[in-house]
């Protein structure tokens, strides 16, 4: 077995199976053997039996939140926010299953019918990170059980409770064993069964580049499509023509979701000369009154790090910054209360050149840029091999359209700071990967277009 620890306090919440090899090849068997009789299935029941799923988590809401708390660290108020968003993907997919359309088109042949028809493309798997433990996991699963596909799920080993709380909901809502399947144990070795089973058809990962890329490497031998969730490096700007009180609200809000462990988490805050010292003024003001702890209470806290390692790569990062000459303007150390904790910190006069303006920091730290122009941020904005989120706070109509044109992201994000919902396509550029997830795209990623010629009528 697998102990699961509370990133809080260091105590076992609980264990998950550590499966042996004959174990996870007999439930990569039983997603390969349940796919003829899903995909065949009417639309509208497998839309039920989403929908049936989504009303039964609903009813449990309070134990799904409590879990995700102890497995995960962040609090009560973001574990149901999570929630909510992670139940929208099922509520969404649960519709979309019924609008699978294919198409007609005008026939090059006399007597002839052209048709293209989209049909899912197999029995798939997928690859979910820690910090998001319930909704990573419908926004997969329920995309690709509405195309009609099966799929089996590798949670991470760090919240894996959650994972099996969610199979445990989704078999008593009728979802039939092998539709919906669950395996953990040790990652490197499922990864590679699954990438090379040419029977699984695809392969959604979230998580990690460097894992990313083997991955792909690996289904490029199988021909595995993949979609890919990668690492990001998020600049966040902000213009001297901003709403300042909105760009702090949404620099607070965006950053210290889960700690800051999130893909999406602003990276680099790019602030205009003008008004750089009014905006970090403000931002200390407003962070300074955020609390850190335990997430079991009703209010926002920020939580701990996820582990040891995570605690010391935001540790050692700031620690880079100072010595390199940048200024603490707040916190900059491990927190008072020990453990995993790390204080909310903000780090300004920083140069592109510091080792956090290249590297995911996944911590509660706001890195601070100044910037004189607006050709000069988007060329820094660009200089990243990644390629996920652009945050951009101004007020000019002119200026907001040339950002979303030449900022090189998969999302661009103006004058707010949240970005995810179950109608909006999520996903990224270079190498933060490739593939949409969520919105009528996401459901294309599961689909293979068939070309139906009927000639001689
Ligand atoms: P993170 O930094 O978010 O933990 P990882 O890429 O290490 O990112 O982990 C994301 C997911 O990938 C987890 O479920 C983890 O267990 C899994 N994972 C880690 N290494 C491998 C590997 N070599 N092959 C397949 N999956 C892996």
């Amino acid at each position: 077995m697998i102990d699961v620890l509370n990133p809080a306090d260091g105590t076992v919440v609980g264990q998950a199976p550590a499966m042996t090899l004959s174990e996870v090849n007999s439930a990569i068997d039983r997603t390969c053997e349940a796919f003829p009789a899903w995909s065949r299935k009417l639309a509208k029941e497998r839309s039920e039996l989403l929908r049936g799923w989504f009303e039964r988590i609903r009813d449990d809401k309070a134990a799904f939140a409590e879990l995700m708390v102890k497995e995960n660290g962040k609090c009560l108020a973001e574990a149901y926010g999570e929630i909510e968003y992670g139940l929208g993907f099922i509520e969404w997919y649960a519709e979309e299953a019924k609008r699978i359309y294919g198409d007609t088109i005008p026939s090059h042949a006399a007597n002839a019918q052209v048709m293209v028809v989209k049909e899912p493309v197999g029995p798939t798997a997928a690859i979910t990170p820690w910090n998001f433990p319930f909704m990573m996991i419908t926004r997969k699963v329920a995309t690709a059980l509405a195309a009609g596909c099966t799929m089996i799920i590798k949670p991470s080993e760090e919240t894996p409770l959650t994972a099996y709380k969610l199979l445990e909901t989704a078999r008593e809502a009728g979802i039939p064993e092998g539709v919906f399947e669950m395996v953990t144990g040790n990652p490197k070795e499922i990864g590679e069964r699954f990438t090379s089973d040419t029977r699984i058809r695809k392969i959604s990962f979230t998580g990690s580049t460097a894992v990313g890329r083997t991955l792909a490497g690996a289904a490029g031998q199988t021909l595995t499509r993949m979609t890919l969730e990668l690492g990001g490096n998020a600049p966040f700007i902000v213009f001297d023509d901003a709403d300042m009180e909105a760009a702090v609200e949404g620099a607070v809000g965006a950053k210290l979701r889960n700690s800051g462990q999130v893909c999406i988490s602003p990276n680099r805050f790019y602030v205009h000369d003008a008004i750089h010292d009014r905006f970090v003024e403000a931002l200390a003001e407003r962070v300074s009154r955020i609390e850190v702890g335990e997430g079991m209470r009703d209010d926002f806290v920020v939580g701990p790090m996820i582990n040891r390692t995570g605690l010391e790569k935001v540790s050692s990062l700031v620690e880079s910054a100072r010595r390199g000459g940048a200024n603490i303007a707040l916190g900059g150390r491990a927190h008072g209360l020990g453990g995993l904790f790390y204080e909310p910190t903000i780090v300004t006069e920083l140069d592109d050149d510091a080792e956090m303006a290249r590297t995911e920091i996944f911590g509660p730290v706001f890195a601070v840029y100044r910037f004189q122009t607006e050709a000069e941020v988007i060329e820094r904005a660009n200089a990243t091999e990644y390629g996920l989120v652009a945050y951009g706070y101004t007020r000019d109509l002119g200026r907001s359209f040339r950002l979303s044109r030449e900022i090189e992201a998969g999302m661009v994000i103006l004058n707010s700071g949240s970005v995810g919902t179950a109608s909006v396509p999520f996903g990224g550029v270079k190498q933060s990967g490739y593939g949409r997830e969520g919105s009528f795209y996401g459901i294309e990623e599961y689909v293979d277009v068939k070309y139906v010629l009927m000639s001689g009528l």
